[in-house]
């Protein structure tokens, strides 16, 4: 079942990946986290974190392409250096939630959301899974994504930051939380329970219901 409509996007990552090129992601990781810091931190200091990370070219155009995960990394580090760590979680939260509103609107087709909604849920969650996972070009470049019953795992996640002591994946768990919240389950949410940026292996993300 193909849930996100998004094969020529991928194609064309495809060919910009070969080889050893850099990774690179979807641009919402840019342009969703701009709005993030504007409505959290302010005009000023998201100029001044923009600035600092070097995407001045950015400051008030939105990337139209693919972006090299560095950028990214440089941004989100900028972010984890210059907020205090209350207001940086918040705003790779608010960044990934509107992320995952992006999709909701382009590029996920309204049949499809329907029938998702109107699916048995575990039957949803499979299929939402299976759509993120073939869609792991727009938030996690050519990394491998495996998934089980109920978690989603990102292996060598080209926009963590690595060993930072901070979780810029608050991003990739609140766009997950908002596709499975719409689509399948209201009580869904999604914790991280690994990170790289902690100190582990892999970001590990559990689906769990609240009650
Ligand atoms: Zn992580």
């Amino acid at each position: 079942m193909t849930v996100l409509d998004s094969e020529t996007a991928k194609r064309s990552v495809r060919r910009a990946t070969v080889d050893d090129a850099p990774p690179t992601v979807g641009p919402n990781a840019v342009i969703q986290t701009r709005a993030a810091l504007d409505a959290l931190a302010g005009r000023s200091a998201r100029r001044s974190i923009f600035g600092a990370a070097g995407l001045e070219r950015f400051a008030d155009a939105d990337p139209d392409a693919m972006i090299e995960a560095d950028t990214v990394n440089a941004l989100n580090r900028q972010i984890a250096a210059k907020l205090d760590a209350k207001t940086a979680h918040a705003v790779m939260k608010r960044a990934g939630e509107l992320t995952g509103d992006y999709i909701l609107a382009n590029r996920i087709p309204k049949a499809a959301q329907w029938m998702l909604r109107h699916l048995p849920a575990y039957i949803a969650q499979r299929a939402l899974m299976a759509a993120i996972a073939r869609n792991a070009w727009t938030f996690a470049g050519n990394a491998r994504v495996e998934r089980g019953a109920g978690f989603i795992a990102i292996h060598d996640n080209p926009i963590c930051l690595g060993k930072a002591g901070f979780s810029s994946c608050v991003w990739h768990a609140a766009v997950f939380r908002r596709l499975f919240q719409t689509l399948v389950d209201p009580a869904i949410t999604i914790q991280e329970t690994e990170c790289v940026g902690w100190g582990s292996e892999v970001c590990r993300f559990e689906i769990v219901r609240v009650a």
